[in-house]
């Protein structure tokens, strides 16, 4: 298992932001000043923000990462797109979770797995925010198991008919395409991939309401009775269903993570600003030596946060230039792993810290970083439990021989 060599030398990692970068974050900054006033409202409404796909589209932020020639694709490397996430995830986890669903999780598992025909089909509407797409993994009883998913398929007169159920899926209620994995019927090996309509008879989307958290982001159950799908529309080879569902959480981890650094900010900035106004008997709330604890430690993760994030991208940028085998892939998921887990960690623990220095004032719902504490807990669940990114990165230490379970 190689730890050092060209392919992740971090000795040239370069973070200086570029013009081509500058230009690109303030697009992403004036869309981000537009999202923040509905944002709030939403927030404390408890309403999905219908408004976040419109402001991003606008801005042509739909399609940063998909190649120029489909729509509205911009083709920008995995640094740039990670720095644009992090000031997205500056206003929340809910639209950085759309953004991370939409543009990396789905889109690039398309981009990835997708002929010709389908990313022509797909893509384009995709990048222009016309068409939504959501990533239908999650169901009752299978969570951080994929394989145990119950989702099913049978061949009839040349089409695919699907049944099951999905669960906590982003988007599943706003979106025009679904990626569905399910099993051939009866059969609990040669998972596929499908591009669902979720305009099909059959296919039924019910919004999950009372979240505690992401209040702003559609997550939905999904219900496929005899959904109908056409031989067009299997995604990736036969069989490779669960390939496919593993390579697009790789491509949303980054995502994830990015959204994460950008919450930590969101919060530290809010703790700053807290320390720095409210006094107490002459006092400033900064002036605690409890309250600067907070403060030190937050900023170290954020940078520690960021870091990791970039140096994932960094080497994924690498893989993308460079890379052609399985093990400098899994560097890769390596690395974005690590990003996600640290990342989502330090969010939460931002915004408890940032709860922390508002004390009272921080149990309102109108207060940023009250409502990234509820946000931040889902980061740690999502795209890969903590937990089971945990054991994912002992094992990239100890090797696969040391799986307890496989
Ligand atoms: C707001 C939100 C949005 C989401 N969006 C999507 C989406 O767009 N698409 C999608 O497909 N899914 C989505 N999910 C689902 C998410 O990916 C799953 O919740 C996650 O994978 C965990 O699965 P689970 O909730 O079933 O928990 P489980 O897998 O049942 O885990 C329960 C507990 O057991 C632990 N555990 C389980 N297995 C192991 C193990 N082998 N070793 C150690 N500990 C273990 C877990 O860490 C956890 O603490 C979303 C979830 C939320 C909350």
């Amino acid at each position: 298992m190689p730890t050092e060599g060209e392919f992740i030398n971090i000795s040239n990692m370069n973070f200086d932001v570029t013009d081509g970068q500058a230009t690109l974050l303030e697009r992403v900054d004036k869309a981000c000043k537009e999202i923040r006033p509905i944002e709030d409202e939403c927030y404390t409404r408890d309403l999905v923000n219908d408004q976040t796909i419109p402001i991003l589209a606008r801005a042509h932020l739909l399609g940063l990462l998909v190649p120029k020639r489909y729509g509205d694709g911009q083709g920008v490397d995995p640094v740039t797109y990670a720095l644009a996430a992090e000031r997205i995830g500056q206003e929340g986890l809910g639209p950085a979770a759309f953004f991370s669903v939409h543009t990396a999780l789905c889109q690039m598992t398309l981009v990835r797995w997708g002929t010709e025909e389908q990313k022509a089909r797909f893509l384009p509407p995709a990048t222009r925010g016309d068409s939504i797409l959501a990533f239908g993994l999650t169901e009752p009883n299978a969570g951080s198991d994929p394989a145990s998913l119950t989702t099913s398929f049978e061949e009839k007169d040349g089409k695919f008919i699907l049944s099951g159920q999905k669960t906590w899926i982003s988007l599943g209620s706003t979106a025009k395409s679904v990626l569905i994995f399910a099993y051939p019927r009866g059969k609990k090996e040669g998972m596929c991939t499908f591009l669902v309509d979720s305009k099909s008879p059959g296919f039924k989307a019910e919004r999950i309401k009372e979240k505690l958290g992401l209040r702003t982001s559609d997550t939905s159950t999904l219900y496929l009775d005899q959904v109908e799908v056409s031989r067009e529309d299997l995604l990736g080879p036969r069989g490779k269903g669960l390939s496919v569902a593993l390579s697009g959480l790789m491509e949303g981890r980054l995502g994830v993570a990015a959204g994460c650094v950008g919450v930590t900010h969101d919060c530290f900035n809010e703790s700053l600003r807290c320390a720095g106004l409210r006094s107490e008997n002459g006092k400033l709330v900064g002036e605690n030596q409890s309250v600067q604890r907070h403060i030190g430690l937050v900023s170290t993760n954020l940078e520690a946060a960021k870091l990791l994030t970039l140096r994932a991208a960094f080497v994924k940028q690498r893989y993308l230039e460079h890379g052609d085998d399985k093990e400098q892939r899994d560097d890769v998921d390596l690395a974005i792993t690590k990003a996600k887990y640290f990342a989502s960690n330090a969010s939460l623990d931002a915004a408890d810290r940032g709860t922390q220095i508002f004390n009272a004032a921080g149990r309102s719902l109108g207060n940023r970083c009250a409502r990234h504490f509820a946000d931040a807990r889902v980061s740690v669940i999502f795209e890969g439990a903590n937990e089971i990114l945990e054991q994912k990165i002992a094992l990239g230490s100890l090797g696969k021989t040391f799986e307890a379970y496989s």
